[in-house]
């Protein structure tokens, strides 16, 4: 091959495999984490919307909802300390006392540590604006992450990821299919999910909001069990998979999105 030719070949190449790379290990993938987001800032008060405007300016929340999982491509290692911040584990089949125990005793960072950390953070004035910031916007991806039941899965399948199935007949796991694949199953842009979703009454909402943040952990891993029984490896998954698990869905997203509201405003009133 001639140099000109080669050097042609080589990049068609490197760009063919920027294309077919598939994204993969994003929670929620980037709709599901927009729509908690967008739900979120529907539910804000005036004084948190006032603070959360001097963090980040006139960006949206939803605008920054995904950043904590683009850092993972970040290789200065400035935030690889993060990465097991989307997640916890705790072992499986437990009742509900038995494991709350468990989550508030599990050592180290995780999912659940960096929620509440995150939260003091942001509510610690006498940090920097700019490590207030980072706070929030971790804060809106984390309980995002929390809503996600595979989030709150099992060690020894990675969350799912190694539940190897199909998705219309397309290779997947199971944790890629309730990151991604079902959230774009249903064809909405986020804005237009958000909008779908958020038409509860005052009470509703407030009967979300009003259980505890170890509440909601456990209603994740009581999904994520359900969801486990229903998808073994090899399953072959498509519109009955739907069928069965787009209420959950749907009320995974909507919850996250006003339980976001109801830590925000804490924070900042
Ligand atoms: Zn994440």
């Amino acid at each position: 091959m001639q140099k000109q030719n080669r050097k042609i070949f080589f990049q068609t190449i490197i760009i063919l495999l920027i294309i077919l790379i598939p994204f993969s290990g994003y929670s929620w993938g980037i709709t599901g984490h927009r729509v908690v987001a967008k739900i979120a800032q529907n539910h804000l008060t005036r004084k948190a919307q006032r603070e959360i405007k001097n963090l980040i300016g006139k960006e949206s929340l939803a605008e920054w909802a995904n950043w904590p999982d683009f850092i993972k491509s970040d290789t200065t290692n400035t935030w690889k300390h993060t990465s097991k911040w989307h997640y916890v584990n705790v072992a499986s089949g437990l009742e509900k006392e038995n494991y709350i125990k468990a989550l508030t005793s599990l050592q180290g960072e995780n999912l659940y540590s960096q929620i509440i950390e995150m939260k003091n953070q942001l509510a610690n004035k006498s940090l920097s604006k700019e490590q207030r910031r980072i706070a929030l916007i971790f804060l809106v991806h984390l309980v995002g992450d929390l809503h996600q039941p595979l989030h709150i899965g099992r060690q020894e399948d990675l969350g799912g990821n190694k539940i190897k199935l199909t998705w219309f007949n397309q290779p997947s796991n199971l944790h890629e299919v309730w990151d991604d694949k079902l959230v774009n199953f249903q064809q909405y842009s986020f804005t237009e999910y958000a909008s779908t979703l958020d038409i509860l009454k005052k009470s509703q909402v407030k009967e979300i909001q009003n259980t505890s943040l170890e509440d909601w952990f456990y209603e994740s891993y009581s999904i994520a069990n359900k969801i486990y029984a229903q998808a073994p490896d090899g399953s072959k998954l498509s519109y009955r998979y739907n069928y069965i698990f787009v209420n959950d869905l749907n009320n995974q997203l909507l919850k996250g999105g006003l339980r976001l509201a109801k830590i925000l405003n804490e924070v900042f009133n």
